[in-house]
């Protein structure tokens, strides 16, 4: 897997806002958003376009337009759907399928409670959308999902990342032909004891919708 870390004054500034224990739901919904918009920029560099023509007020110009199908955005519920508004921002044609995951925990183990995805993803550039890839354990049943649909090229946006969570990822796609690519804001020190990224920012689905 391809791990780009984005390297923006920007990009750092707002992710260590994210960090800050003090910042409220709201700020933090909208940094979220900002920062994946940001993300989003560079994750989408191989998005692929055909070449199209219009006319402008003086004459024909050459240019381009996103191919068809539509790439495919995947938030992963609940965390994901905080990114969701930053991602379409930028690809507003983009379709959305869901994938929601709970993960137990004690065990740490992710399982699948809705999934609202296309039945045939060949052809389809798909974006998954996650905050914090921590055990991987998420990320890898959502990009294991996609694969067996037929996606074959997968790219997973993420706020912060551990080692751990990485190294999973890439031990789930070795040996796939699928190319993979995770764009993330920061890949912090490691894991916790209860599988928390640290120093990271915390439970991103409290911090953006609250203790529910
Ligand atoms: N999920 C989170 O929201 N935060 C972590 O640090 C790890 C998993």
């Amino acid at each position: 897997m391809h791990v780009l870390v984005v390297d923006h004054p920007l990009v750092a500034h707002k992710l260590t806002v994210l960090r800050d224990e003090t910042t409220d739901s709201p700020t933090f919904r909208r940094l979220t958003e900002e920062l994946v918009t940001l993300l989003a920029y560079e994750a989408t560099r191989e998005v692929r376009v055909s070449p199209t023509t219009v006319r402008t007020p003086l004459m024909e110009a050459d240019g381009v337009k996103l191919s068809a199908p539509r790439p495919l955005v995947v938030p992963i519920l609940r965390a994901g759907l905080g990114m969701l508004e930053g991602m379409t921002r930028l690809i507003p044609t983009a379709e959305v399928g869901f994938v929601g995951m709970v993960r137990d925990e004690a065990t740490l183990i992710a399982t699948t409670y809705a999934e609202r995805l296309p039945e045939d993803l060949h052809g389809r550039q798909c974006y998954v959308l996650d905050p914090m890839l921590a055990t991987g354990g998420t990320l890898a049943a959502a990009v294991q999902f996609l694969i067996k649909r037929g996606a074959d090229h997968i790219t997973c946006i993420c706020l912060l990342a551990a080692p751990e969570g990485i190294a999973r990822i890439t031990e789930l796609l070795d040996g796939q032909h699928v190319p993979c690519t995770l764009v993330v804001a920061g890949v912090d020190r490691q894991l916790n004891d209860v599988g928390y990224i640290i120093p990271g920012l915390g439970d991103a689905g409290d911090r953006l919708y609250g203790v529910v």
